[in-house]
């Protein structure tokens, strides 16, 4: 790994991924979706999806179909789940790619069927049941009908049905044992009419881990695999690894007199005769305009000040520095850490919007022990 060449970057341990996952399927026994939209949350779709088929995840999962073509061009072959909105111009190329798409409405039934009975191919979807969540998907009482228009209007298979909880990720609340009793009850309708998915799917990663009922005969998970915490009201499992360091190499450091501002609108003045160091990131990194921002500098840690720039930050540092210094944002340096946890306490966010927040200019760099 050579990194000297970035200003910033991020820093992808390609083995803790691994070991997250061997931890997963061992834990829920279950066949494994590894969710990777959104570039897998930052960390880079294709390298982790292939990561996570090569430590025994079965499906991979993205949002939109574009982002299943992508890895599908780098040559993954694995069957690959869209959730949201294919949009119909999409629908014949998802065909050509073997891309299952979610049917959650008739208005989209009726677009697959159109289009796999205009070019004469089938189209696998998973049935999306709207279980509580209040967003994509048909509530339990149109499933079966939903389910017999598809296959009498056009060429689709049915191949899955799922439903996403609510409330697992805030903890234990009674809405995911009545999302499951609901979910079960429309796979079993479904069955006394003949119509049996082979795919069976409600959990995400924290009703995976914490709700075993929510397991069926297959879970998806995104966030543990990546090491981020999947409940937001508690501290990521000691079993999960993390994965993630975002680092940057100092670009200046000189004493600054005092009572000098530092920065636009002097929102910071020396009080003394002071050592800044700039570093080469900034708020269009995804590192946010917000107070008690701290960075680990020579085993340290030093504090951000002043008003945070678009592609720059300003830290007070002990002493002088060496430009390209090694400055860490997240992850640990001597014996000083600083912990997904912390910036998503310090900017009163998820953990997962953290690390999906992180500009695309800012290099992924893979690792491994
Ligand atoms: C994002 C997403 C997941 C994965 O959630 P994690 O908490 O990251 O495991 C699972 N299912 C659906 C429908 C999703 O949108």
């Amino acid at each position: 790994m050579n990194t000297s060449s970035y200003p910033t970057w991020l820093e992808i341990n390609l083995s803790a991924i691994e070991a997250n996952t061997h931890y997963f399927i061992e834990l829920t026994r279950t066949p494994l979706m590894g969710v990777i939209k959104a570039n897998a949350y930052g960390f880079g779709s294709v390298e982790v999806g292939k990561t996570l088929l090569q430590a025994g995840a079965e499906w991979l999962a993205v949002a939109r179909y574009a982002e299943a073509q992508t890895l599908r061009e780098a040559g993954i072959t694995a069957p690959i789940l869209v959730f949201g909105l294919t949009m119909p111009e999409e629908v014949d190329a998802a065909i050509a790619n073997d891309i299952t798409l979610s049917m959650y409405s008739f208005e989209i039934a009726n677009i697959y069927a159109q289009r796999t009975k205009a070019i004469g191919k089938p189209l696998k979807v998973h049935l999306k049941v709207d279980t509580g969540l209040g967003r994509l998907g048909v509530y339990a009482d149109e499933v079966l009908s939903l389910a017999r228009f598809a296959l009498e209007k056009g060429k689709i298979e049915i191949d899955g049905i799922y439903s996403h909880l609510a409330m697992v990720d805030e903890g234990d609340f009674p809405e995911t044992e009545h999302q499951t009793v609901l979910f079960s009850n429309v796979v079993q309708a479904l069955s006394e009419n003949g119509i049996r998915p082979r795919w069976i799917h409600l959990a995400g990663s924290s009703g995976a881990i914490y709700a075993p009922a929510t397991r069926f005969n297959l879970v998806r998970s995104g966030c543990a695999l990546l090491g981020i915490a999947p409940r937001n009201t508690a501290p990521i499992p000691k079993e999960l690894r993390r994965v993630l360091s975002w680092k940057a190499h100092l670009a200046s450091c000189k004493m600054i007199p005092m009572g000098c501002g530092v920065g636009y609108g002097h929102a910071y003045v020396t009080s003394n005769e002071e050592i800044i160091g700039v570093l080469p990131i900034g708020y269009s990194d995804g590192f946010r305009r917000l107070p008690g921002n701290e960075v680990i500098i020579d085993g340290k840690k030093v504090p951000v000040v002043g008003k945070m720039c678009m592609d720059m930050a300003m830290v007070r540092l002990p002493k002088i520095y060496p430009m390209g210094t090694e400055a860490v944002i997240i992850g640990s340096q001597g014996k000083a850490t600083i912990d997904l946890e912390d910036l998503a306490n310090r900017w009163k966010i998820g953990e997962v919007d953290v690390v999906s927040n992180i500009s695309l200019r800012v290099p992924r760099v893979y690792t491994r022990d």
